[in-house]
């Protein structure tokens, strides 16, 4: 299994580091070309949303990576990946990927509260720790999304099928579960990807 980890800016060591404990292998991709690389699932790390979106458009990679999301390819947003997936972002004329049916509020928790940590229950998973910086909140999940965290009565990690996302940081802690989580969900992708080669043969 290989996981593209997208590193064009932000927090993208972190979660490799998060990755090679588990077990997976990853590549970095920096550049149109390193799409070409045969990985099984992306993530899209913390940063800026608007950094990110912008050179995801000038290196070419933006449309490939919408239309693999579309086709099913697992992905997982933390906080600025989170808005680059959401179909919606309250205040910011504009969205990104927004291949996922939840809509966010960028840098949700302003100034005084722009930094902190918690521990909540995550569906699925059980209590964790969370770390936020500067985070979004996903005001609301429609369609097919669904919530599966919620601290302070807003919503801070969803999935919607085979994309996932988180306000907060979980490569910023120790606790590997988020990412085993994911680690899951691209398996399962996989498992049923191979039925369906199966079935048509
Ligand atoms: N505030 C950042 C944004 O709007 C997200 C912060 C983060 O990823 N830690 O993109």
């Amino acid at each position: 299994m290989l996981i593209g980890v997208l590193a064009l800016q932000g927090a993208f060591i972190e979660h490799e580091r998060m990755l090679a404990k588990l077990g997976a292998d990853s590549v970095e991709l920096r550049q149109k070309s390193d799409l070409d690389r045969g990985f099984d699932a992306l993530i899209i790390p913390g940063g800026e949303s608007t950094v990110q979106g912008k050179l995801l458009r000038e290196l070419g990679m933006f449309e490939i990576l919408k239309e693999r999301i579309e086709a099913g390819l697992p992905v997982y947003g933390t906080c600025a990946g989170l808005l680059l997936l959401a179909r919606k972002i309250q205040n910011d004329e504009r969205s990104h990927l927004a291949t996922m049916d939840i809509t966010a509020v960028r840098n949700a928790y302003g100034r005084q509260l722009g930094s902190f940590h918690t521990e909540a229950q995550f569906d699925g998973i059980g209590k964790i720790p969370m770390t936020f910086i500067r985070a979004p909140y996903i005001e609301s999940v429609s369609g097919d999304a669904e919530a599966l965290a919620v601290v302070d009565g807003k919503i801070v990690a969803a999935r919607e099928g085979n994309q996932l996302v988180t306000a907060f940081h979980p490569e910023l802690n120790e606790d590997l579960s988020v990412h085993s989580y994911f680690l899951d969900m691209v398996r399962d992708a996989e498992r049923r990807n191979a039925h369906t080669h199966v079935c048509a043969r």
